[in-house]
């Protein structure tokens, strides 16, 4: 890549532009959190050069005085090769996609093309909506309809939220409904990956329980069962080796200790590592990724609870390899044009479009 290119352009201007995650249906309640809505506005930073190049993208925390930036050329921001610099982390996306802009080249190829283009995406959208209406529950005809809606979406995979038990039910009662739900979908969809996530809801004693109950669904992975802890990962390691070998466990999603997950991974007992793809980043994931390749794990970015996060970790393991499915999270985005990227059948295929492929639309509010 002609990396000069980006010292011939400065950014002219840092403007915002506001998107918005529409969801099919409205998402009910995690282990430990209430509804999760119907989606939301975004406000995303827009940099446009002196040679009229656009890049945008979500910000990655709070991006203060951003005339800071005005006048500056691209290459001081951004090295192609390596990610962005530190004083422009809060620009992480959006230099990535301007840099990809300027140099005609995907994001995917500029983080190193070590992955597929064509990435299993499951549904990370069947919660607990079982629960809902609290006055009237709907059971779980509820989570066969979710599944069923995302099947016809063409998602072929799915992750079922667990957890019941640990706010919203007693704990036999919510621990035999996770059971039963997810050896309903397993007969509902006998060639589904099956992911399960009890967002740290977890004891060790409902693990061991629901493992021994499920050994025969043949789970693809188990996510953030209960919060990172030694002691607890080396049974839930013994347990999954015991009933359910191929199982992998998955975790690192939910303020993680950095260091510590992947000391854990290198250990064996976390296989595939979770950091949010916002909240972490794309440059903090290729920095980490020598680290977690050393560790002989696979990555999987956290990707709620946007569509445009689901596209973004698509280009990441895209990218930097190492992931063997992307966290899907159903619906759409208004603003953007995202019509270059095909999900079919269970599958999403990258566009080969210059930065994310995904330029804003005139819907998208631009001051
Ligand atoms: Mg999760």
């Amino acid at each position: 890549m002609d990396a000069a290119a980006l010292e011939r352009h400065r950014i002219a201007e840092v403007g915002t532009a506001t998107i918005a995650s529409v969801y099919p249906r409205t998402v009910g309640r995690n282990s430990f959190r209430g509804s999760h809505g119907n989606g939301g506005r975004h406000e995303v930073i827009v940099l446009t050069t002196d040679r009229g190049h656009v890049g945008w993208g979500p910000p990655l925390g709070p991006v203060g005085d951003a005339r800071r930036f005005v006048g500056r050329p691209v290459a001081e921001l951004i090295d192609p090769g390596l990610g962005v610099a530190e004083e422009a982390l809060p620009l992480d996306c959006a230099l990535h996609d301007l840099a990809g802009v300027i140099l005609d080249l995907p994001v995917h190829r500029m983080l190193g093309a070590r992955g597929s283009t064509a990435l299993p995406v499951y549904s990370g959208a069947i919660y607990l909506d079982d629960l809902d209406p609290a006055e009237a529950p709907a059971g779980i005809s509820a989570v066969e309809r979710n599944l069923a809606l995302d099947a016809a979406a063409g998602y072929r995979d799915f992750k079922l939220k667990l957890g019941r038990g640990y706010r919203w039910m007693s704990r036999a009662e919510g621990l035999a409904r996770d059971i039963e739900v997810t050896r309903l979908t397993r007969e509902r969809y006998p060639d589904a990956r099956i992911l399960v996530d009890a967002n740290d809801g977890y004891s060790i004693h409902d693990a061991a329980e629901y493992i021994a109950a499920t050994a025969d669904v043949g789970l693809y992975w188990m996510e953030e069962t209960f919060a990172e802890r030694l002691e607890d990962l080396l049974e839930l390691r013994r347990l999954i080796d015991e009933h359910s070998p191929s199982t992998l466990i998955a975790d690192g999603e939910y303020r993680p200790n950095v260091p510590v997950v992947t000391k854990f991974a290198a250990q064996g007992l976390i296989d595939v590592l979770l950091m949010d793809v916002l909240d972490y980043g794309l440059t903090a994931w290729r920095r980490i990724m020598p680290t977690v390749i050393e560790a002989g794990a696979a990555i999987s970015p956290h990707a709620w609870g946007w569509p445009l996060k689901t596209l973004y970790a698509a280009q990441i393991g895209a990218g930097l390899g190492s992931a063997s499915i992307v966290e899907g999270v159903p619906g759409t985005t208004t603003g953007i044009d995202a019509s270059a990227y095909r999900f079919e059948d269970g599958i999403l295929t990258l566009p080969e479009r210059p930065g994310f492929g995904l330029p804003l639309t005139s819907d998208a509010i631009r001051r």
